[in-house]
């Protein structure tokens, strides 16, 4: 039997050198430590302090062309959406926007913020089981290319919105494929017991309902069934599903011109296994070939997760009779994922003397006041002094977008490396910032 991998096990957690090597836009250098793209972030710590979100532009531009390549390979012809909601920030947007792709919004403001960044409307596609009226009034008025409806009742609203504005929505219905992605149990969407999409034996009823509702055009159908999701298989399964839906629409008449196929492809935080685009883009030829429809894919993750890392600084070292804690300035407010999600993210050391120091087990957690603000346990790594940096990796996704203030902690600033050059596209937030909007009452 193969030996359980357990997520904090020192004898399989990949060493620095490992996680380095497979992630080609970090180098260590004998001088000058831990460079992202060539610059040393031993400088970026310098000048803007830390905790300090670092992301490499490069390596997002190179991710989003090696996943169209992969689907241009497949001869497919599919729509790249990024998931607005994995990092929200300008500069990524911008970068994203300029490269051709689309946007997939959750909310009003991510469609606001998407449009600022130059998405043209007619390349945004909306999802979420809760779209309040408000905010369907945003997406027709900006005439969005696509809404992906999750409930009958959304649809309603959405018919009498449309009506009143005299405008037409253009509407995919996500469907619930009950499938599920085998991934974290927050982060799976596709089962029949997660709030998501429509259950999948409504469909067929419900997109007659589209096709009858005034104000409504339905155009196909949308699935996304989680996230980091490490295996193939769940996709198969899910885009199989939603082939056979497509056959039995058409059969009854109905008009499917686009299949949205979600986002989900997972990330190897740990140097795992996980699929390549080449393996999604050859599911979805399998399923979807010939079948005479646009292709869409929505993803987040795997476009910048990799891109992006947290620098922070080591406060102190407090022993204890058990592993010493590396206590840090970043905190669970900054990076949530292993609190939430006990995530594995690979913590690196910065400093070329500490790359070579020996190594012990620690535990590695930040200065908020909860037990579960705890980046690692059991991890391999050099003795560091007080004022010591390390790169927490694999942070562009779902980091700074989900840190909060909790302990009147400032928002973090966020660099951006581009060309052997950085500058910060968000400053630290500072204490005024957080009490602004503050009052007594009266
Ligand atoms: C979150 C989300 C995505 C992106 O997921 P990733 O795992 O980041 O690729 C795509 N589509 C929808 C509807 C989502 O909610």
């Amino acid at each position: 039997m193969a030996a359980l991998q357990l997520p904090n096990d020192p004898m399989t957690d990949p060493s620095a050198e490992e996680l380095i090597a497979l992630r080609p836009w970090l180098k260590h250098d004998a001088m000058n430590g831990l460079l992202l793209d060539g610059v040393p972030l031993a400088g970026i710590a310098d000048e803007v302090g830390t905790p300090t979100w670092v992301y490499s532009a490069e390596t997002m531009r190179s991710r989003y062309k090696a996943l169209a390549g992969a689907m241009a390979d497949a001869g497919l012809a599919v729509h790249i959406h990024y998931a607005v909601k994995a990092n929200d920030s300008r500069a990524v947007l911008s970068l994203f926007a300029t490269q051709g792709a689309g946007a997939d919004v959750v909310s009003g403001g991510e469609l606001l913020k998407a449009r600022r960044a130059s998405f043209p409307a007619s390349n945004i596609v909306y999802s979420g089981v809760g779209k309040s009226p408000a905010e369907l009034s945003l997406a027709l008025r900006e005439d969005i290319g696509q809404i992906n409806v999750e409930s009958a009742e959304e649809l309603d609203m959405l018919s009498a919105l449309a009506t009143a504005q005299n405008r037409t929505a253009r509407v995919a219905l996500r469907v619930n494929p009950d499938v599920d992605a085998g991934t974290n149990d927050k982060i799976t969407t596709g089962r029949a017991t997660d709030k998501f999409g429509i259950p999948y034996s409504d469909a067929i009823a419900l997109y007659a309902v589209a096709a009858s509702l005034p104000g409504i055009q339905p155009i196909g159908l949308a699935t996304h069934i989680g996230s980091q999701i490490l295996d193939i298989a769940p996709y198969r399964n899910a885009f199989a599903r939603i082939a056979q839906l497509v056959h039995a629409l058409r059969e009854k008449g109905h008009r499917i011109e686009t299949v949205d196929c979600g986002g989900g492809l997972g990330i190897p935080y740990r140097n795992d296994p996980s699929p390549s685009p080449a393996a999604l883009a050859a599911a979805m030829k399998q399923t979807f070939h010939g079948l005479d429809v646009r292709l869409a894919i929505e993803p987040g993750r795997w476009l910048v997760g990799p891109a992006g890392l947290l620098l922070a600084s080591v406060v102190l070292v407090k022993r204890t009779a058990l592993d010493p804690f590396i206590v840090l300035d970043a905190a669970m407010n900054d990076l949530v994922r292993p609190a939430m999600y006990d995530a594995w993210h690979g913590i690196v050391p910065i400093a070329a003397k500490d790359a070579v120091a020996p190594a012990r087990l620690f535990s590695v957690v930040g200065p908020v006041c909860e037990s579960g603000d705890t980046f690692a346990r059991s991890r391999s790594l050099p003795t560091l002094a007080a004022g010591a940096r390390v790169a927490i990796l694999d942070a562009g996704a779902y980091g700074a977008v989900m840190s909060s203030t909790y302990n009147a902690r400032p928002l973090a600033a966020e660099v951006w490396v581009d060309q052997c050059r950085w500058s910060t596209i968000r400053d630290r937030q500072s204490i005024e910032e957080q009490w602004a909007r503050e009052r007594l009452p009266t």
